[in-house]
């Protein structure tokens, strides 16, 4: 069993802990299975999925016969779609084992609230993870920001759908939240940075005429702060959020892992985010404590209910 020091807090050790991956996809292939496999704190020690396996891991295609026959592993994290999700939550919290939430956390704010009731009755550690908000740049932006009168911010939010969701139908599907699945990144960044609170004052939603969530979004929250997001931006993508003070301007780049204070580079990101994710689990582990904050998905909840909806052309993968 690997152990590793902890400075800070505890016994001055830390063990590894056995943790099972749920919904072996994109995200799951791309980041969760590096992050894991780098970690000390982690040993990968099942998946769960229909189609996808884990070299050398060991595979379920049910969940609940995982949570039976693997009652060594404490900790699950949960890389499926929002909208399957809960259900999956739901079991892991009820068989007393700890949850990570890939992001948006859920299907809806209502039944997030309700994992967290859960958790915190069962005693273990539910963490709705943010992975843009551990990006490079985020960190000191936020301190930088944190004595600065704001008189302007604005996000802009562009990408290729096809490149980042390829075929991945359920973005469009009810509660699949459409050019927020991206722009939630940007709205956990901007609800993290800004040293005050900002409401919806009205949006404009673009739906593709045959589909169920939009495409396109533009936004007006107060503190004049604003928002451009787009699913249809192909070559160069854009992931910028920049932000006007007191005291001169503040622009994150390339999702956050970039920060240019006044003309400056003040950071120029290595990709820590889902390295830095499973870093946070152990310590709420650890620590027995959670960290749920819904702060983002209100703002795209509040842009479905307040966003006035505009038909667009058709979308087609
Ligand atoms: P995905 O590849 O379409 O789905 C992940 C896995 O979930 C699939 O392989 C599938 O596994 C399982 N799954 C899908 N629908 C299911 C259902 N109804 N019931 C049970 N299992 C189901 O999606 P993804 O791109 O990895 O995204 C998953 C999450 O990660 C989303 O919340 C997304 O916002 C987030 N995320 C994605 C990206 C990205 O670049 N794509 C980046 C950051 C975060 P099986 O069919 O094999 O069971």
């Amino acid at each position: 069993m690997k152990v590793r020091n902890r400075s800070t807090k505890g016994l001055g050790i830390r063990m590894t802990s056995k943790i099972a991956l749920v919904g072996i996809g994109k995200i799951a292939v791309d980041q969760h299975v590096p992050a894991i496999n780098a970690s000390a704190d982690w040993e990968l020690a099942a998946t769960v999925s229909r189609s996808g396996t884990v070299d050398g891991v060991s595979a379920f295609t049910d969940f609940d016969q995982m949570l039976t026959d693997r009652p060594d592993i404490p900790v699950i994290s949960l890389c499926l779609p929002p909208v399957p999700r809960y259900d999956y939550a739901a079991k892991a919290i009820a068989a007393g084992r700890h949850v990570m939430l890939e992001k948006p956390p859920g299907a809806t704010l209502a039944e997030v609230h309700a994992l967290q009731t859960m958790a915190d009755v069962a005693g273990v550690s539910l963490f709705a993870t943010w992975h843009s908000r551990m990006a490079d740049g985020v960190a000191p932006a936020k301190a930088w920001l944190a004595d600065k009168t704001i008189t302007r911010a604005h996000i802009n939010w562009k990408e290729d759908v096809r490149r980042w969701h390829p075929g991945q139908h359920w973005v469009f599907e009810p509660g699949g939240m459409g050019v927020f699945d991206p722009g939630i990144n940007a709205l956990s960044i901007i609800t993290e940075i800004l040293p005050q609170p900002m409401h919806l004052q009205n949006a404009t939603l673009q739906f593709p005429a045959n589909r169920d969530t939009p495409i396109a979004a533009q936004m007006q929250w107060t503190g004049n702060v604003s928002g451009d997001f787009d699913w249809r931006q192909e070559g160069p993508q854009s992931w910028d959020i920049s932000v006007e003070t007191d005291a001169g301007n503040l622009t994150l780049h390339d999702g956050g892992a970039r920060l240019v204070i006044n003309g400056a580079e003040m950071a120029a990101g290595k990709d820590r985010e889902y390295p830095a994710l499973y870093d946070r689990m152990a310590d709420l582990v650890n620590s027995a404590s959670s960290d749920v904050d819904l702060a983002p998905m209100i703002h795209v909840a509040d842009a479905l209910t307040l966003g006035k909806r505009v038909n667009v052309a058709e979308f087609h993968f």
